[in-house]
């Protein structure tokens, strides 16, 4: 972006002047802020109560007024269908991808040709980049009412196993709360940097990053060269944490005390918050007693080490697994850090020094670590480390053009170039032959938005029905900043491809334009995009039972043949409103009425057809 400075409130372009990058932690259990204070990293604390964690919780009430927070964790043992915790675990995934995720107290739905996840609170829909947003809102005002200005931009953190969709879908939360995310970073990366590991540009590490949260458990393994970290390994365990430690000690209290095994929910929540508080009292090397229901409970560390090992050991099979895949042996690795919560645990501590032969670096507090770092990157960002030379970004995403004039992005903004990314789509349309690519640049929800650069068509796709082809298209930008689309059938290999140059058409003010308006339009934007996708789902569904209904004439029986079509003529006729949760509870309706009916007439192509989001016809 150069020198241009953004008046967000203004909507106006401004000289530069001072501002402040904040880097952001977004968790899966807590969530922190933290900025650069002359040169030191420091985590913005809550104005009134000091604290600096903020739990990744939110509560929605029956006037959808939102809590986020320490509030909002307080409801979850009293309202727990409205409290949702854990999204980052939903966050840019499919429902297939989180199916075996049973434990949320919380509703899922799902749109079946997207796969996106919808969380129901009430009788309305919210999406996890939505939820995700309220947590990111929060921390954005905390920072700016401690530190008395504007915050717009960030840096966000996320684990080293997120994909591509994970990555983008936080960059769409924090666009919907009104943050112009800069960078996302690698939590062990920023772990590394809080650290001073990557400050110095002479230095070479390997180092490895040991994530122990509160659900989920990751390793990764970091080579650091020329001032550039590289993920060589990473391997984890998203069903992992001091969550599930707690739990071992509930069950271990249940035996020893042989307490009723049917409680109430209170109860549980109750035992939930015992176990924890013996967890940490006990790993202070104190004895924890406390009274549950006339029973007096305790525990001490011998007792919590004989908890905490086998948990410890499946931690140690995904260290030994990264370390293979990383080719290197346990002597070439430099620095062991820890990161999380569940990483004070003593026991833990001692067992990774053991491993590694080495002592861990433990001087920084594990659950603020990635936050800090995430401050310095930020900090670099802003130009304020003068060691570190920018290197060359897309200034703008760059995407396509999907169903419903819908921009889909496959390289984000302020990308490392050069670079290569590839998505699967697929036919929108029986017996499709062409496909139009048109590719667009910008910020957008919908590409008539965005600026266009141009356009091709993938020809003689063989005749195949929807949903069935699978087309790569993948996006290459070179160092020279040019772009190169290829489009490719994967069953037929046929290819087609553009060359774009004149990417830099736009003018440094266009491109800060861009950026204010997508900011300033998010939550419409995204509306209208969420419109769009559930009046795609209705086709989809409507194409779908059709067919449904002709292949399986034989087989199905009168009433299950009534019954998809009621289903066909609700959805034919709430078609054309603009009621989005409206036309969500026809289709979850027609989804519960028509499921049992496919289950029972199980039709692989169907399954198949799930794949991938479709393209429009060409009509050639
Ligand atoms: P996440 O990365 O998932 O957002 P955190 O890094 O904040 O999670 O870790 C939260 C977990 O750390 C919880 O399970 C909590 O019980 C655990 N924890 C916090 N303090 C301690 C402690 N002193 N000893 C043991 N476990 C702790
Ligand atoms: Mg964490």
């Amino acid at each position: 972006m150069g020198k241009v400075a953004i008046n967000f409130k203004e909507g106006t372009i401004d000289q530069a002047e001072e501002e402040i990058i904040v880097g952001i932690d977004l968790g899966t259990t807590n969530s922190l802020v933290a900025y650069m204070d002359s040169g030191i990293a420091r985590i913005i604390p809550d104005q009134v109560e000091n604290t600096l964690l903020v739990p990744s919780v939110i509560f929605i009430d029956e006037e959808n007024n939102i809590l986020v927070g320490d509030a909002a964790k307080k409801q979850l043992s009293i309202q727990p269908n409205s409290t949702i915790y854990s999204v980052k675990r939903l966050l840019g995934k499919s429902f297939q991808e989180v199916a075996n995720i049973n434990s949320l107290t919380y509703q899922l739905k799902t749109e079946e040709s997207s796969g996106a996840i919808k969380i129901k609170i009430r009788e309305k829909y919210y999406d996890p980049i939505e939820l995700s947003a309220m947590i990111l809102s929060y921390l954005k005002k905390r920072a700016e009412q401690v530190l008395q200005k504007k915050i717009i931009k960030a840096v966000i953190t996320v684990p080293s196993y997120f994909n591509d969709h994970q990555r983008q879908a936080t960059r769409d939360a924090g666009k919907l709360a009104g943050l112009d995310v800069l960078r996302i970073v690698n939590e062990p990366t920023a772990a590394s940097l809080a650290y001073g590991i990557g400050l110095n540009k002479q230095e070479s590490k390997i180092v490895a990053v040991y994530d122990l949260g509160g659900g989920t458990f990751d390793i990764s393994i970091l080579r650091l060269e020329d001032g550039v970290f590289d993920v060589l390994s990473t391997h984890g365990d998203t069903a992992l944490g001091g969550d599930d430690i707690d739990q071992a000690i509930i069950s271990h209290w249940m035996q020893k005390y042989n307490l009723p095994k049917e409680t109430s929910q209170i109860d549980r929540n109750r035992l939930r918050q015992l176990a924890e508080e013996a967890k940490i009292c006990a790993n202070g090397n104190a004895l924890f007693q406390n009274e549950f229901n006339g029973v007096i409970v305790s525990l001490d560390s011998s007792e919590l080490e004989t908890v905490v090992l086998p948990f410890f050991e499946r931690t140690m099979i995904s260290c030994k697994n990264a370390i293979k895949d990383s080719k290197l042996k346990i002597e070439d690795i430099d620095e062991i850090l820890l990161v999380g919560g569940s990483t004070r645990l003593e026991f833990i501590r001692k067992q990774l020094s053991q491993f590694f032969s080495k002592s861990v670096n433990t001087s920084l507090h594990p659950d603020h670590v990635v936050a800090l770092g995430a401050a310095i990157q930020a900090d670099i960002l802003a130009g304020n480390n003068k060691d570190f030379l920018l290197i060359d970004v897309t200034p703008l995403s760059l995407g396509i053009e999907t169903i419903g004039g819908l921009m889909d992005t496959i390289i984000a903004r302020n990308s490392k170039v050069p670079i290569s990314q590839a998505r699967s789509y697929t036919t929108s349309i029986d017996g499709q032959k062409n496909l139009k690519i048109a590719i667009y640049q910008g910020e957008r929800e919908l590409v008539q938005h965005n600026f266009k650069l141009g356009e091709f068509t993938l020809k003689n796709i063989p005749p195949m029905p929807a949903g069935l082809p699978k087309i790569e298209i993948q996006f290459l930008i070179d160092p020279d900043g040019i772009l190169k689309v290829k489009a490719k059938e994967i069953r037929t290999n046929t290819v087609q491809e553009i060359e774009i140059k004149s990417m830099q058409k736009l003018s440094e003010e266009q491109m800060a334009m861009m950026l204010i308006d997508s900011i300033k339009n998010a939550q419409t934007d995204l509306s209208v995009r969420g419109l769009i996708e559930i009046k795609n789902e209705v086709n989809y569904l409507i194409t779908n039972y059709n067919r449904f209904l002709k292949q399986n004439e034989t087989i199905l029986t009168q009433e299950e043949k009534s019954t998809i079509n009621s289903c066909i003529v609700d959805l034919q006729k709430v078609k054309e409103s603009d009621d989005k949760d409206g036309i969500q509870s026809i289709v979850d309706h027609c989804n519960q009425l028509t499921e049992q009916i496919a289950h029972r007439i199980m039709d692989y192509s169907i399954q198949d057809a799930l794949q991938g989001k479709g393209i429009a016809d060409t009509n050639e």
